[in-house]
């Protein structure tokens, strides 16, 4: 496989819908050679969606070439030839590569010299197989559906270059891309739900409906947020405020900038130095230990009195890095007061921002992006106290996506390899053993939807990933939720327990509604935009119909009785006539509109019409706005 070998076990995994798509890619292959004999082949993994093949062809393959190679596909799938494997030694294998028939239909008077290289670069002690549809003979490690007869739908989609392992001192190959599903039906659906998913991008939905905006001179990856996304940002900051107070979380505020000091002491650095924005190197010139004349002994003196006294009066230079993460500010306040068992559990909750130096190709609208505002808390508690935590979590969780509507997701359980112990994850094999542990066994006794994977875990301790997938099917990672055993003993983080001994606590990182970034860009696409009444940028703009003084006065009155309810509401006084105006507010996505004719006015009364819906009627103005105020208060849907 391509870039990066894949193990045994790690081929084994593939699921039924990769083995389908990985087996199709073997029928493109087999499909291009009988158009172009000389192909040279490459990698042809699946992917996340489909799979692709790389190919080096000297014909410029463009999507006008994908109904003549279709067509051949099918040919191959109707013959419905088994997938046969054949364990071959090593030396066979170079032997078939140097005759040109790995990848190939027949013998060709070229090598197949990426395949020659691929075995190369197979481990020793590793089995080289081959698999045979046809006259098709591939190197490869397998696994592969029965015959190509079982691949039931399928479709080229693109064609893009790829250097050969991704290293661009490599020669540049066409990357032909295409899917398939077991079932036409599978097929169909899946094009249609791209269709949705182009209309309901967030960049583009970002742009239409003013929510946000990325500028060069501010710099890539780092969005702007205008009034009307700003809305919504600060509604979930609200959301998520009420819910950890009611959950018993404290909030604090910290600064984004530390000294490299607080970091080495997490860990992050070196290992996470990458992720990190390099350090502003900083000379600092530290004030004298003598004392100033009226110096009132207090918190300053007992932080320079820590000063070792060498350092006073002197210049010395320090490094200070932007924060990617907001852990050690909040492990630093955990310890900043004497700590009691009676304190715990402990949370600590910020809207904390921080900053993660993504690569610029990596970098994509508000889902990858450089500055990041982060739903975070830090809960501290002693390990009887984990089990109840970790539910309260999962719970605030489940909350969540109920209230948005989220049907769909599963809990990624992310796991240690005891092989990686001291390099990938901390060297506590015990810890490990007993967090995992305690972990598994709560995710099993909640009931909630999981997987675990192993080695994937985060460096000081097991993790939960949460993916979520929108309305039409698109997949979220939105949330992480971490079990950290270990950064409490780098920060050396205490608290006396009833016994008077003093033990270490256990710190649950967790962030249910991930970064307001990320967050918000999945509801753009949740929602296409038509954001529930309490999420609304706009939630009511007013419509006059007509521009009589009076009937001004009166929709003025109805826009300032919302005003002061605190009702985002706008109106619309041009002199355009009504049906603009509606069409206005309808393509902004306006939640709800009062249309105020003379009749209205008379009556004390507003005409209510909501986007995408349309006219409701007439109602009484205190009713409309009765009705408005609870929606919003109860954040329905
Ligand atoms: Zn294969
Ligand atoms: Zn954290």
């Amino acid at each position: 496989m391509s870039d990066e070998r894949k193990t045994p076990e790690q081929r084994a995994q593939m699921t039924d819908i990769e083995r389908l798509r990985h087996s199709t890619a073997h029928v493109l292959a087999t499909a291009i050679l009988k158009l172009w004999p000389d192909a040279q082949f490459a990698a042809g993994p699946p992917v996340e969606n489909g799979f692709y093949y790389d190919v080096d062809l000297s014909h410029r393959i463009s999507p006008e070439d994908f109904e003549k190679i279709e067509a051949e596909m099918k040919k191959e799938i109707k013959a419905n030839h088994p997938f046969e494997r054949m364990d071959v030694s090593r030396d066979e294998a170079l032997d078939l590569g140097k005759k040109g028939r790995l990848a190939a239909l027949a013998d060709r008077s070229e090598p197949s010299k990426f395949k020659l290289d691929i075995i190369e670069n197979i481990p020793p002690d590793e089995s080289i197989s081959l698999y045979r549809n046809g006259e098709f003979i591939d190197l490869c490690a397998g696994p592969h559906v029965m015959r190509t007869g079982n691949i039931g739908a399928f479709k080229l989609t693109s064609v893009a270059s790829a250097y050969y392992k991704g290293d661009e001192r490599n020669p540049q190959l066409q990357r032909v891309y295409g899917t398939a599903f077991k079932t036409k039906k599978e097929l169909d659906d899946y094009f249609a739900m791209l269709d949705e998913a182009k209309k309901r991008d967030h960049r583009k939905l970002g742009k239409e409906l003013e929510l946000f905006v990325f500028d060069d001179d501010v710099g890539p990856g780092l969005p702007m947020f205008l009034p009307r996304g700003a809305v919504i940002a600060e509604e979930l900051e609200k959301l998520a405020k009420e819910t950890e107070f009611a959950a018993g979380y404290q909030r604090v505020r910290t600064p984004h900038i530390a000294r490299e000091i607080l970091y080495k002491k997490s860990g992050h650095l070196p290992y996470y130095a990458e992720s990190m924005f390099p350090p502003m190197e900083l000379e600092d010139k530290l004030p004298s230990l003598s004392r100033p004349t009226g110096f009132q002994p207090g918190e300053e003196e007992a932080e320079q009195d820590a000063r070792p006294p060498s350092h006073a009066g002197s210049v010395t230079s320090d490094r200070y890095y932007l924060k990617a993460m907001n852990c050690p500010h909040h492990h630093k306040l955990f310890a900043a007061v004497p700590r009691s068992y009676r304190d715990l559990p402990l949370r600590l909750a910020e809207y904390g921002t921080c900053y993660r130096y993504e690569k610029s190709g990596e970098l994509f609208g508000l889902m990858r992006v450089r500055s990041l505002q982060m739903n975070d808390a830090h809960l501290y508690m002693t390990q009887e106290q984990f089990e109840d935590e970790f539910n309260a979590v999962n719970e605030m969780y489940l909350n969540y996506f109920k209230l948005f509507g989220i049907d769909k997701y599963l809990m990624r359980f992310s796991t240690h390899d005891p092989a990686k112990l001291g390099q990938k994850f901390v060297d506590e094999p015990e810890l490990w053993k007993k967090t995992e542990e305690m972990t598994r066994n709560v995710l099993k006794n909640s009931g909630i939807n999981y997987v675990e994977v192993p080695n994937e875990a985060a460096f000081y301790g097991p993790k939960i990933d949460v993916q979520a997938w929108s309305v039409i099917g698109r997949e979220f990672s939105i949330a992480t939720n971490q079990v950290d055993f270990a950064q409490p003993r780098f920060f050396d983080l205490r608290y006396k327990d009833k016994d008077n001994t003093e033990k270490i606590p256990i710190c649950i990182h967790r962030a249910p509604l991930g970064t307001h970034e990320r967050f918000v860009g999945f509801l753009i696409e949740h929602y296409a935009g038509n954001f529930p009444l309490w999420l609304s940028p706009e939630q009511v703009r007013i419509l006059t119909i007509g521009d009589d003084p009076k009937l001004i006065d009166y929709a003025r009155s109805v826009l300032n009785e919302l005003r002061a309810h605190q009702v985002r509401a706008e109106i619309d006084e041009t002199s355009d006539k009504i049906n603009g105006k509606i069409q206005r507010a309808e393509q902004m996505k306006v939640h709800t509109m009062f249309v105020i004719g003379k009749r209205d006015m008379e009556a004390n009364a507003v005409s209510v019409r909501i986007h995408g819906k349309g006219n409701l009627g007439a109602e009484p103005r205190a009713e409309a706005i009765a009705e408005i105020l609870l929606s919003i208060k109860e954040r329905r849907a």
